[in-house]
């Protein structure tokens, strides 16, 4: 093959995975297979020193979750990646390595409701604070940041509002704090949006979602850019200083530009355990292979119900940055100009009573606490997601109580309105 490097559509397929040394298998295969067999005890001594890559144990490194990472990096741009149990388990694994007791991130109030409980209650268990402020107001992400603040965090297509994040701007304002930021590309995907083109470090994703994109195995990862210069100051001692869970090991030095990944999965997973596994990695892997041609349809999808919801009396506005309308659609031209995702919300007529009546009347919609399906879901928020939030941190969400939230299913458009249409009726019989 030439240099030419490859595309994208090319990459979701190829990327990771030759065929099978052992047996050709053309598919990747999944090792469901605990621990792999030392050629001797050179090779035993090498694999723990980092000098060598290859397999030890399914809780540190697998084969098929090794193809899934290497795959994912490569769509993100990125130098390398850990796959984890879950888009949360990622979420700790991507701050494991920069926090400690008494340090503290800054994120965004647009994030998905189980993000904003994990960062302002469960992180505190550790140790960790996290400020939140309005990512739109850059005066007060700079301000936000302390002396012992370590992280920028934000998602690049917030879940639920139809918000999109300058990502340009925050990440400048990461640069000038000598921090890193962390983007959450969930809703995007790497097909929509790369966020290491836009300046961030690390980008993490719940799997469950459109990786896989059919609703059936949770999973997470962190990509790193191998960009960031964890040697310019004395904040990230996991990088720069000798490491005492790893024999004393000097990360940044030893492992220059993967030294975030051999980190999180040589002390990461080996000591948190938010492992992925290998039948869970296949199903991404396999979902992966279809990406950019479900991504495509999502998002034709989701721009016609859209415009179809903001044209009906029924319905009060609806928030998605693919309408023109949007106060973020000039932002999506550039961070995300494939399209803005699949994954809005709609405020309808009456408010919480009618948007409860509404999941109720849905036909071809499932009404589940998920999204990135191939199927359209439909969720209440306010009564669900982001139950455990205060309506301050709701209506910041955009997961107001006379909203409801859809993902776009790839479904076809005109079934999908008229199941629509059919349960507006009702709703607001
Ligand atoms: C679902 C989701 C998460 C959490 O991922 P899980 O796989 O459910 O743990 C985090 N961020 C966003 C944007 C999500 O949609």
């Amino acid at each position: 093959m030439s240099d030419k490097p490859l595309n994208f559509d090319t990459l979701q397929i190829h990327a990771g995975a030759n065929p099978d040394p052992a047996t050709g298998a053309r598919q990747t295969p999944i090792y469901q297979s605990t621990a792999f067999v030392f050629r001797d005890h050179d090779h035993a001594a090498a694999l723990f020193n980092l000098q060598e890559v290859g397999f030890i144990y399914s809780r540190l490194t697998n084969p098929t979750i090794a193809a899934l990472q290497d795959r994912v990096a490569a769509l993100e741009g990125g130098a390398g990646a850990v796959a984890c149990s879950s888009g949360h388990a990622a979420q700790i694994m991507a701050l494991f390595p920069l926090m400690g007791p008494g340090l503290n991130i800054v994120a965004s109030t647009r994030l998905y409701g189980g993000t904003v409980t994990q960062f302002s209650q469960t992180i505190k268990r550790f140790g960790w604070g996290c400020t939140f402020v309005d990512f739109d107001d850059l005066d007060a992400v700079k301000a936000a940041i302390d002396d012992n603040t370590r992280a920028i965090f934000c998602e690049s297509v917030a879940n639920p509002g139809g918000y999109i994040t300058d990502l340009d701007a925050i990440a400048g304002v990461a640069d000038a704090a000598g921090i890193p930021l962390i983007v959450d590309n969930t809703s995007a995907t790497p097909y929509l949006c790369r966020p290491i083109d836009h300046g961030a470090t690390l980008v993490v994703h719940s799997t469950t979602k459109y990786l896989t994109g059919n609703g059936t195995v949770t999973g997470g990862v962190v990509i790193d850019s191998g960009k960031f210069d964890w040697m310019a100051s004395d904040k990230f001692p996991s990088f720069s200083q000798p490491e005492p869970a790893y024999h004393g090991l000097v990360f940044a030095e030893a492992l220059g530009p993967m030294a975030f990944t051999f980190h999180s999965i040589a002390i990461g997973l080996r000591d948190l355990g938010m492992t992925m596994n290998p039948q869970g990695a296949h199903y991404t892997l396999m979902g992966i292979e279809t990406l950019s041609l479900r991504m495509d349809k999502h998002v034709a999808n989701a721009e016609k119900v859209a415009a179809w919801l903001e044209a009906d009396p029924r319905i009060d506005s609806v928030s998605y940055a693919g309408l023109p309308s949007s106060p973020y659609y000039d932002r999506k031209s550039r961070i995300c100009p494939k399209g803005a995702g699949a994954l809005f919300t709609f405020a309808i007529k009456g408010g919480y009573d009618n948007c409860v009546k509404l999941v109720n009347s849905v036909e071809l919609f499932s009404h589940v606490a998920n999204l990135g399906d191939a199927r359209s879901l439909i969720i209440h928020s306010a009564s669900t997601t982001h139950r455990q939030l205060s309506d301050e941190q709701r209506a910041a969400a955009g997961a107001g109580a006379n909203v409801v939230r859809v993902s776009i299913g790839i479904e076809n458009a005109d079934d999908i309105i008229a199941d629509l249409d059919q349960a507006l009726t009702k709703a607001l019989a």
